[in-house]
């Protein structure tokens, strides 16, 4: 039997925006984890289609989309004093947080989310359309202000807190008793394990009854969000063992310089990257918060230099449907489909298998991870799949850590306590596994069948990641 101990009382306003497949799932467990009064709590959507499960639940649903002309005036009456939990898309993070600063509101987004239309817009410089650009302009509201803890649902989010679970059980594993606490503390800790890289390793097997149509797409969450995130210039952490810069790489001039991007959209920019279940894999290097938020966590500066830090991306291989979805849209140049569909209940079997790879040390990589199957995560939480509650269980243990920490400003997922949130999350979570592997990327690339561009020296080089 599983025990949910983790409960707080919480009297103030909690307004959730955005009740698509995460704010669903996210409801019943704030309402299982955060007594607070039902009266004042409001979800607000312009769709209303799931407007009845919301109200079943006690709660109010308003229809309204949220711009940039109406959000103040919509959410100041109801939300002052509370907390804004951002579960939508095209709804600006930035804004959120500067409107809950003058409100004195908590906030949480999984996302960093601009107004629509922010990530499509041409008339921008591409730099402007990459998460860097979004994390930096909400870094940048700087101080000691109401707790907003941006993009932490699972990854961006709790991928932030296996990483260092991943780093002191190697560190265990390799004869090391570790505890470390400070920033530099886990920096120091990466650094002396010699860990080269972290992928975000996900491999989703979950497969449902309705057959994918042509020219439908579908995925496990959002697809209006992973078709923006997809669309948007691949990102990466760009680690200091790295030798070959990529030719489409760019670098920023401002900011924590921890990321560079590349000028493709990481929908079409496969990398190669392995998990215990899958085994290898072929993921996409979709930009993502905690692509930059762990590189610049465990950045070493020495003597005005970055000494060291670790290349960190996302290798996502969606499930076999969202493969087949990709396909047809890279056939189409990327047009948007005309037809979209967000899989749940339909869902027969599979997993989310969810991790992070630790590579480059004298282990060689290291995975560490949630494996979540589809029917446990109906067992422990109505109204999502596997993928989602990963997401929305990482929702709650964050908010629960906000009202606890009521002052903290603009938090990452990386300054948080890792420890408390997986206390609260981790039942939620199915299998956690920790595994080694000997695969790297040049495995079976050996006198090959065509001429390759690899690294023979260091097989943890982003060029033999990358694939062309
Ligand atoms: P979804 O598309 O299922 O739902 C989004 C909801 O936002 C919809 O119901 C939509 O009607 C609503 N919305 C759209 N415009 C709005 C507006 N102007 N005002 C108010 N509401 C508006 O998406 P989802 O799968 O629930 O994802 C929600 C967010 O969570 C996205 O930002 C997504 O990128 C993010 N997400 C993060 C993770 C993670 O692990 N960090 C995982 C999945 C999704």
């Amino acid at each position: 039997m599983r025990l949910f101990p983790a409960e707080i009382d919480y009297h103030a306003p909690i307004v959730i925006i955005g009740f698509g497949s995460i704010g669903k799932g996210s409801l019943p467990l704030i309402l299982r984890h955060i007594r607070s009064p039902r009266d004042k709590m409001v979800v607000i959507d312009p769709d209303d289609a799931s407007r009845r499960l919301c109200e079943l639940e006690g709660v109010r649903f308003r229809k309204i989309a949220l711009r940039p002309d109406n959000y103040r005036q919509v959410l100041k009456p109801i939300a002052a004093g509370g907390f804004i939990v951002n579960l939508s898309v095209d709804v600006s993070s930035a804004d959120l947080i500067r409107l809950c600063r003058d409100i004195d509101a908590l906030y949480i987004d999984t996302c960093i989310e601009p107004w629509a239309g922010g990530y499509l817009d041409k008339s921008k410089p591409l730099a402007s359309r990459t998460n860097y650009a979004l994390r930096e302009e909400v870094r940048a509201i700087k101080g000691q202000g109401p707790t907003a803890i941006i993009a932490h649902g699972a990854n961006p989010g709790m991928v932030s807190h296996l990483y260092k679970r991943a780093l002191v059980r190697l560190a265990a594993d390799m004869g090391h008793t570790v505890a470390p606490t400070t920033r530099q503390q886990w920096a120091q800790l990466a650094r002396n394990l010699g860990v080269k890289g972290i992928h975000i390793a996900e491999r989703d097997s979950q497969w449902a009854d309705i057959p994918k149509l042509p020219g439908e797409f579908v995925n496990t969450w959002s697809v209006e969000g992973f078709l923006s995130e997809g669309l948007q210039p691949a990102e990466l952490g760009w680690g200091t063992h790295e030798r070959h810069v990529p030719p489409e790489a760019t670098f920023h001039d401002t900011g924590c310089r921890a990321a560079i991007y590349l000028t493709r959209p990481g929908a079409t920019t496969r990398v190669r990257s392995w998990t215990p279940n899958a085994g290898p894999i072929q993921g996409y290097m979709i930009t993502h918060n905690e692509s930059i938020s762990i590189a610049d966590y465990l950045s070493i500066e020495e003597d005005g230099k970055t000494a060291y830090r670790p290349t960190v991306h996302y290798a996502y291989h969606p499930c076999d449907d969202t493969i087949l979805s990709l396909h047809e849209l890279q056939g189409r140049n990327l047009r948007h489909p005309g037809k979209i569909r967000v899989m749940n209940d339909e869902i027969v079997d599979g997993m989310d298998e969810l991790g992070v790879l630790l590579y480059g040390h004298s282990r060689n990589a290291y995975w560490y991870g949630s494996q979540l199957t589809i029917h446990e995560a109906r067992s422990l939480a109505p109204y999502q799949n596997a993928t989602g509650l990963q997401v929305s269980s990482a929702v709650v243990a964050a908010m629960i850590w906000a009202i606890e920490n009521p002052r903290r400003g603009v938090c990452d997922a990386d300054e948080l306590d890792h420890d408390r949130i997986m206390a609260i999350q981790e039942p939620y979570l199915g299998k956690m596994v920790g595994a080694y592997t000997d695969w790297t990327p040049l495995d079976n690339r050996d006198g090959g069948l065509f001429p390759e561009a690899i690294d023979r020296e260091d097989p943890w080089q982003f060029l033999n990641v990358i694939v062309r």
